[in-house]
């Protein structure tokens, strides 16, 4: 195992086994391991891109796609009537913990209104 992967290249290489809700040739979804809500599922590009910073013209296609794929797992849990939050953490101040990119759905109550 090469230990420099971080915990979703292991996912994605499936050295570490968890729930794939959806894969498809450039983006994969998976439930989060610690959910803030009772739909609480992560979108992960298919190549590491560590943060938001790190994002390029190459990757217009792959950042679509997370979107269309989180508006399609919101359908398929019911969350897209009452709503949901996406969230996007990048770097420090942006309490990003692992550095891969990824978007949080979270969905399934009322979030907090006054986030920042
Ligand atoms: P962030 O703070 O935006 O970097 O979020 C990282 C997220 O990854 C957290 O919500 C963690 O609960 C989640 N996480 C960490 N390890 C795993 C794992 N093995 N499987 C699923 N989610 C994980």
């Amino acid at each position: 195992m090469n230990s420099k992967e971080n915990i979703f290249q292991k996912i994605l290489s499936k050295k570490v086994i968890t729930d794939i809700i959806y894969q498809d040739n450039l983006v994969t979804a998976f439930n989060d391991i610690n959910p803030q809500s009772p739909v609480h599922i992560l979108i992960i590009p298919n190549i590491l891109i560590k943060t938001l910073n790190d994002i390029n013209n190459n990757h217009e296609f792959i950042l679509g796609r997370m979107l269309l794929v989180a508006s399609k797992i919101a359908k398929k849990k019911h969350i897209n009537k009452l709503g949901y939050r996406i969230v996007i953490n990048c770097n420090v101040h942006g309490c990003q913990t692992i550095f891969h990119l990824h978007m949080h759905l979270l969905g399934g109550r009322q979030g907090i209104k006054n986030f920042f």
